[in-house]
C-alpha cells in the first residue's frame, strides 16, 4: 500500500512554506516561497496563489498519498467575507497592525481588561474597527451590499436579527485558507488558538457571554475546533485541481509561533522552548494558566496543558545592528562562556519594553563598547540571555510550571557559546529544537488529525 503522508502548510509574515511528513515524522518533502513583490496591494489574492503553487510544486507520487493537511498563519490576521464563498470583502487586516485608541477603548469596555483581545493588534480590535467602520474599517460595507449582504452595524441589532441575507464572516488567516480547501464557509470555521485574540475561551470550549452578547457576534466563526482536529475531506473541485485526494482531510489550525513551538516536540510541563529569531520569545509547558496583557502574557491551550508564552522586544535584530551573520560565526570561538564580561547590558533595538519588564520608555543599554568586537558581541549575548532568564523568572512569579529545560529554535540556537552562556543563566538543560520549522509543526497537526479519525474507520470495519 502506498504510505501515508501529511501536509504542513505555514503562512509567514514575508512568505509560505509546506512540510510534507510521513508517520515516523520524517520530512518527505519541505518547499518555500515568497510573497511576489507587490504582495500588499492584495494580500488575500497572494496568499491564494501562494497556496495552489506550493501545492503543485509537491512530487504528484507525495501529493496523491496525502492523507491530511493543516494550516498556521500569523496571529490575528484576519479577513472579513462573503460567507457563500469566502471572498473578501475588505483587505485583510495584518497581524501587526494596531487599531485606533477609539477601538481599545471599545475592546476594553466589553472584554476583562487584562485580556489579550484588548491589545491594540488583537483580532477583537480589527473586528470592531470594521463593524464601527472608522478610519479604513468602513469601506466593505459598499461590496457587501453590492454582494447582497446583510448590512450590520451599530445601532443595527434587531434589523440584524430578522434580517434572512447572509452575514458578513470574520475569518482568520488559518481558517480562510483552510476553507479554500474544504468550501465550508457558512457557518465559519477557525480553531482554539487563532481564536483566543478573538475573545474564544479555551478552557470553557466557547466564547464568553461577554462576547456572545454583543450585536455583532453573528460574524464570528461559530465552529471553533481543538488545533489538529479532523474538520472535513477537500471540496471536490479543489481535489481535482490540485491532485490532493478526495478523502484527504482538513484539520484545525494554529498560529505561527504555536505550529513553531510545536515542531520543537516538546510535551511535558516545564518544558519550554525559547525562540532566538529577531526577536526573543520564550513559551512554557505549564499546568496552569497565566494570563496578564500588562505584560503581553496569555495561555493558550494544547489539549490538557496550557502553552504560557511572553516576547521581549529583544533578540536577535540588536546583534544585527552590529554584525552579519558571518562576523557572529567569525567572532564566536573566541567567546568564553565561563568568563562573563560583567557589562550588564539590555540590548534592545529601540526604546521600550513589554516583558519581562513592561516598560515603554524602557532605554537599550548597550555602552561601554569594549575594543574587542568578541567581547562587545559576549556581552551584547549575556544581556540577551539575562531577559530571557528574567522572563522564565516572571513567568513563575506569575504561577506557571517551574522550568525544567529549555529547547531552542530560531537563528540564535546553532550557536555554541551562546548556549552555554545561558546553561549558566537559566540552571536547566539548554538545548536546540531538531526541528524549528512552523509547517513542521502543522504537518504534525495534520497526522494528529487522520490518526483521530482514523480509528472510527477501524471501529467500522471490525463491526
Ligand atoms: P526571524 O525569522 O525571526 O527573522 P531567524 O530565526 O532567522 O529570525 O534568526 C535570525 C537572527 O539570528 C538574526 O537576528 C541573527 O542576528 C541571529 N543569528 C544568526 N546567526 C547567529 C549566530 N551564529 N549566533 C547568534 N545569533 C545568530
Amino acid at each position: 500500500a502506498p504510505q501515508s503522508l501529511y501536509l504542513g502548510l505555514d503562512f509567514g509574515t514575508s512568505g509560505a512554506r509546506a512540510a510534507v511528513i510521513d508517520d515516523d515524522g520524517r520530512v518527505v518533502q519541505d518547499v518555500k516561497m515568497t510573497y511576489e513583490d507587490n504582495a500588499a496591494a492584495d494580500w488575500a489574492g497572494a496568499w491564494k496563489r501562494v497556496l495552489f503553487e506550493l501545492i503543485g510544486s509537491l512530487d504528484p507520487a507525495v501529493r496523491s498519498s496525502i492523507k491530511s493537511v493543516a494550516f498556521d498563519g500569523t496571529s490575528a490576521t484576519a479577513l472579513l467575507v462573503d460567507p457563500r464563498d469566502g471572498t473578501p470583502l475588505a483587505p485583510p487586516k495584518l497581524y501587526n497592525e494596531a487599531q485606533a485608541k477609539d477601538i481599545i477603548v471599545a475592546a476594553k469596555a466589553i472584554a476583562p481588561t487584562t485580556h489579550t483581545a484588548t491589545a491594540a493588534t488583537s483580532t477583537l480590535c480589527k473586528l470592531l474597527t470594521w463593524w464601527y467602520g472608522t478610519g479604513d474599517g468602513g469601506n466593505w460595507r459598499q461590496v457587501a451590499s453590492k454582494r447582497g449582504l446583510a448590512l450590520p452595524g451599530p445601532g443595527s441589532g434587531a434589523t440584524v436579527a430578522a434580517t434572512a441575507l447572509p452575514q458578513p464572516l470574520l475569518l482568520h488567516q488559518a481558517d480562510w485558507l483552510a476553507a479554500l480547501l474544504h468550501g465550508v464557509y457558512d457557518s465559519g470555521v477557525t480553531d482554539w488558538n487563532n481564536a483566543l485574540k478573538l475573545g474564544y475561551d479555551p478552557e470553557l470550549e466557547s466564547y464568553p457571554s461577554w462576547l456572545m452578547e454583543q450585536p455583532f457576534a453573528p460574524l464570528l466563526p461559530a465552529r471553533v475546533v481543538a488545533p489538529g482536529a479532523p474538520v472535513t475531506t477537500l471540496e471536490r473541485r479543489v481535489a481535482g485541481e490540485t491532485g490532493l485526494p478526495p478523502d484527504c482531510l482538513v484539520c484545525g489550525g494554529t498560529t505561527d509561533s504555536i505550529a513553531a513551538f510545536m515542531a520543537a516536540g516538546v510535551t511535558e510541563a516545564g518544558q519550554a522552548v525559547t525562540s532566538l529569531g529577531s526577536t526573543l520569545a520564550v513559551k512554557l509547558l505549564s499546568t496552569t494558566r497565566v494570563d496578564d496583557a500588562a505584560y503581553g502574557v496569555y495561555s493558550h491551550r494544547l489539549g490538557d496543558v496550557w502553552l504560557v508564552g511572553g516576547a521581549s522586544n529583544s533578540g536577535g535584530a540588536v546583534l544585527r545592528r552590529f554584525f552579519t551573520d558571518q562576523q557572529l560565526r567569525d567572532l564566536t570561538p573566541r567567546l568564553d562562556p565561563d568568563r562573563p564580561t560583567g557589562l550588564n547590558y539590555y540590548p534592545l533595538p529601540c526604546p521600550g519594553e513589554r516583558f519581562p519588564v513592561a516598560d515603554p520608555d524602557l532605554q537599550p543599554r548597550m555602552v561601554p563598547r569594549p575594543d574587542d568586537d568578541a567581547e562587545f558581541l559576549q556581552g551584547l549575548l549575556e544581556g540577551i540571555s539575562q531577559i530571557e532568564a528574567a522572563a522564565y523568572s516572571r513567568l513563575a512569579a506569575m504561577g506557571a510550571s517551574p522550568l525544567k529545560e529549555v529547547v531552542t529554535a530560531g537563528g540564535g540556537a546553532v550557536n555554541p557559546k551562546w548556549t552555554a552562556i545561558r546553561h549558566r543563566l537559566l540552571g536547566v538543560p539548554v538545548r536546540a529544537a531538531e526541528q524549528g520549522e512552523a509547517c513542521y509543526g502543522a504537518a504534525l497537526l495534520a497526522r494528529q488529525g487522520a490518526r483521530q479519525a482514523a480509528p472510527k474507520t477501524g471501529l467500522t470495519a471490525s463491526a
